[in-house]
């Protein structure tokens, strides 16, 4: 089969791999030409484990290209993905279908034969019937359909995620259609994977209300946590209680300083939008996107209390500035909220995270940049760790604490066992315990 993957980023990049690597002959396309180029050289644009070797031995089987050019690629195309963002859109904090649109106008001259075109990009509920609207203006001869095919691998294990996913879903109302999808995830078929076919609204809004329920589990576990701190409760424990239970899951279930990412705020946010246009409203979403920008603004509050009341002329070590570990994405990453903050309120912050700080740099003014974990601790009062990178739960506790002027760990993570802070003589604040427990 020949896919044309439009857009090499996380979700483009990643599919346009492991599709080729199942066999299948890929193109893959990005209008951003120092990606591609950068690509060619062997350079990923992304940190994600495994990407690297995948491409190249792809790359060197000849199965996967890299190119700005979609013209011919469309043409030799059976399947076209569109693989391009859907940001939130400034104002109104719907999908922004812009790059949607502009994708399905380059590729409408190039139809050539039976072609499905299916997105793989996040889209509101009634967009793949759009695009279908658009392409028939565009092209009335040509012959094509159009899926949905929504997304479901997470940044940090994208690889693992796509060839080996809970289930993959698609969205189709058209028999020819569903057969060319059936035929592009046969690999997974043969090895189990659940291949869903529903209806193409139910695909596009399967993905969101994914997303919207995993955020409203981070949301709730973070107000339990809060809800422990005031009655002596140890939210860990709540949860392997409450996650052992095979209804509701163990997976997220761990306090944090709010979830952020590329998805889960802008998913929220559109789900909202689409039942208020709709007359649906979802007031429990609603509540969670509420509760989430509330929660990392509350986080200050907690580490000036931590820092005995302010924050003003300390030295704040931070530990990790990526929304979560295994990646260097730094869209609506907590730390984005936190750390201009505290400098507000008159903090000095050098921070060091294991891959994030190209990304980082530029969104951060004024925080100063560590090469790892002791370098960053340098003279601090007080240590915070806002992502839980696996490096930092084998922190030297010891050495760390020679380099620092205080004694504060702020564990927003809760990635250390307090007993073993507390034998090395920090004072332990982690989320959802007993203060200093
Ligand atoms: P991204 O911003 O990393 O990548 C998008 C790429 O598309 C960019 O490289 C951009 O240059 C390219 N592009 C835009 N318009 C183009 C065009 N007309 N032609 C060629 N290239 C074009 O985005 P992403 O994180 O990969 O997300 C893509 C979609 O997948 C979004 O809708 C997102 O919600 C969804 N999604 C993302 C994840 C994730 O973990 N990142 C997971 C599931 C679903």
């Amino acid at each position: 089969m020949n896919i044309c993957m439009i857009g090499a980023g996380y979700v483009g990049l990643v599919s346009a791999a492991c599709f080729s690597n199942f066999g299948w002959h890929v193109h893959c396309i990005d209008k951003d030409a120092d990606k591609v180029a950068g690509i060619v050289d062997g350079k990923m644009p992304i940190y994600e484990p495994g990407l690297e070797e995948l491409v190249e031995r792809n790359v060197k089987a000849g199965r996967l290209h890299f190119s700005t050019e979609l013209a011919e690629a469309v043409r030799d195309a059976d399947l076209v993905f569109l693989a391009v963002g859907t940001p939130m859109r400034r104002g109104d904090g719907y999908a922004d279908l812009r790059y949607v649109y502009q994708a399905v106008a380059e590729i409408a001259p190039h139809l050539n034969g039976f072609t499905v075109v299916t997105t793989k990009s996040t889209v509101p509920v009634g967009t793949s019937r759009e695009i279908e609207r658009r392409l028939r203006e565009l092209r009335p001869d040509a012959d094509f359909a159009v899926c949905s095919n929504p997304e479901f691998l997470r940044e940090g294990s994208a690889i693992q995620d796509f060839t080996h996913p809970d289930r993959v879903l698609v969205g189709v109302d058209n028999e020819r259609a569903k057969a060319k999808m059936e035929r592009v995830y046969e690999p997974l078929r043969l090895r189990n994977a659940p291949v869903i076919f529903v209806g193409r609204e139910s695909a596009e809004l399967a993905k969101y209300a994914a997303n919207a329920f995993l955020a409203m589990k981070i949301s709730f576990i973070n107000e339990i946590s809060d809800l422990c701190e005031e009655v002596g409760a140890d939210v860990q424990q709540v949860a392997t209680a409450i996650g052992s239970d095979r209804r509701i899951g163990d997976k997220f279930l761990h306090p944090g300083p709010g979830f952020g990412g590329s998805c889960f705020p802008k998913d929220v946010s559109a789900l909202v939008r689409t039942g208020r246009e709709a007359r649906a409203p979802l007031s429990l979403i609603e509540q969670v996107e509420k509760v989430n920008t509330e929660r990392k603004i509350a986080m200050i509050p907690r580490i000036e209390r931590a820092a005995g009341g302010e924050v003003r002329g300390k030295t704040i070590a931070c530990l990790g500035v990526t929304f979560k570990p295994n990646t260097d994405d730094m869209r609506e990453s907590p730390s984005l909220v936190i750390l201009p903050m505290l400098m507000e309120r008159g903090a000095r912050v050098r921070a060091y995270d294991p891959q994030g700080r190209a990304n980082a740099e530029p969104l951060l003014p004024g925080v100063e940049w560590a090469d790892d974990a002791l370098d960053a601790a340098e003279g601090a009062d007080l240590l915070v760790i806002l992502t839980e990178w696996n490096e930092f739960r084998a922190l030297n506790l010891r050495a760390l604490k020679e380099r620092m002027r205080g004694r504060i760990l702020v564990d927003l993570r809760n990635v250390m066992r307090p007993e073993v802070a507390a034998e090395e003589g920090f004072v332990y604040h982690g989320v959802g315990r007993r203060e200093g427990a």
